[in-house]
């Protein structure tokens, strides 16, 4: 007879662990997941430290159905994260991001400690998922398992070298969920030919302000030898999808002003950024490295363009460097208030398997841990 449980996780990530961890010990709780190891990808984020929240979070930091994300939110707040993993110290960062201070690993052995009482059955991938009368049955590529209820928190695509996989999609689809169509989301950007200039800056950064699809990302900017990266990047490829992005290169200071104030330096010399940038971004305009006095009005119309540098990026570097997946299940389909499929009783979808996409920042993190908590509060 195939070994029953109460609970079968899909998933040993953030969020199911999280789930896991949160669910009375009374219950017997299996998780099944395709790496040797529990939460790879907690592992790697945040370069190994792991941006574990943010001391700011709103339905405004997601990409995201508000009116789903809400209760999650606000049932499991980053002072409850911060609770949750008392041992772990952390240190703060620009924005009110929350990293651990030494490893990454630290976020991970609390969890491994707070699951202790549950079945692990790591390299276990599961190929299919079926239901019977009395719940479901999970078959991996080495046995096959039964439970009452179903926790679904298999994660996005990103990253596919650390065990991500379409099987939440493919288990959604099996019960009838309609998918919002994915992309790779907190990625940097490639350009077109005609933005090609920006590849030969590859290295430079400085901060800059971003406007697509209506929102206002602010941040450093990283040339890369595909495109654009950085921080402020990682955002804007959260809301685009195609057509142009306006990028303002001097967000804290007017080039008008500054070159009334200086006629005889030359643009290099007097924006206050790296002189390789001002120049290529000069060459790209069509214009000279001369006293700003000796500029024509159109000239300096075009030297304005720094503040409002309109471009369509060419699409996203994909799915290996991305640090998350946006789209996903349909939350329309989920019950906000506990999780569960509203299509199919005691089946439940977690974190980034979800149609709910955070910004750079330890939001995804806080999604995830969010999700898991009020379907754990929810089954207990
Ligand atoms: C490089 C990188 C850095 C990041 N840094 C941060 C950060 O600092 N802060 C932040 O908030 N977010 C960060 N993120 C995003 C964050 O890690 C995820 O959003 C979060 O882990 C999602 O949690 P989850 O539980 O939904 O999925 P995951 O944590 O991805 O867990 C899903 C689990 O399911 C398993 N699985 C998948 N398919 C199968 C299958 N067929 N059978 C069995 N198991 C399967 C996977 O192996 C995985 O362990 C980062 C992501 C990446 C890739």
């Amino acid at each position: 007879m195939s070994p029953s449980f109460d609970i079968i996780i899909l998933g040993a990530g953030a969020s199911g662990l999280m789930a896991g961890a949160l669910l009375p010990k009374h219950i017997h709780v299996a998780f099944v997941e395709a790496n040797a190891k529990i939460g790879m990808k907690i592992l790697v984020s945040g370069g190994g430290k792991c941006n574990l929240t943010n001391r700011h979070v709103s339905p405004q930091d997601y990409l995201a159905n508000p009116e789903f994300i809400t209760p999650s939110l606000e049932g499991f707040t980053p002072n409850e994260t911060l609770a949750f993993f008392q041992e772990v110290a952390l240190e703060e960062r620009d924005r009110g991001k929350l990293f651990g201070k030494h490893s990454a690993k630290d976020v991970v052995k609390v969890l491994e400690k707070r699951t202790a009482h549950c079945t692990f059955y790591l390299t276990h991938r599961c190929v299919d998922v079926e239901k019977q009368a009395e719940g479901f049955v999970v078959q991996t590529d080495k046995t096959r398992l039964t439970c009452k209820r179903l926790i679904v928190a298999s994660g996005g695509l990103s990253w596919p070298v650390i065990g991500a996989s379409d099987v939440g999609y493919r288990v959604a689809q099996t019960f009838g969920h309609t998918l919002v169509p994915s992309f790779p989301a907190l990625v940097g950007l490639t350009v077109q030919k005609e933005q090609f200039w920006m590849k030969s800056l590859s290295g430079i950064s400085f901060p800059v302000r971003v406007t697509c699809k209506g929102r206002v990302c602010e941040g450093e900017l990283l040339f890369s030898h595909k495109g654009i990266s950085g921080p402020v990047v990682m955002d804007v490829s959260l809301f685009w999808h195609k057509g142009s992005v306006v990028m303002d290169f001097l967000p804290e200071h007017s080039v008008a002003s500054l070159m009334a104030r200086h006629p005889k330096k030359q643009p290099s010399s007097l924006i206050p950024l790296p002189k390789r940038f001002v120049k290529a971004f000069l060459e790209t305009l069509g214009l000279e490295d001369k006293p700003v006095c000796t500029f024509s009005k159109e000239e300096l119309a075009r030297l304005e363009t720094m503040h409002h540098y309109t471009f369509a990026p060419a699409g996203t570097v994909g799915y290996t460097k991305a640090e998350a997946t946006k789209g996903g299940v349909c939350v329309e389909e989920v019950n906000p208030y506990t999780l569960e499929s509203n299509l199919c009783e005691g089946l439940y979808f977690l974190g980034e398997v979800l149609d709910v996409t955070g910004k750079l920042g330890g939001y995804n993190l806080q999604w995830a841990f969010a999700s898991a908590a009020l379907c754990a509060r929810g089954l207990a």
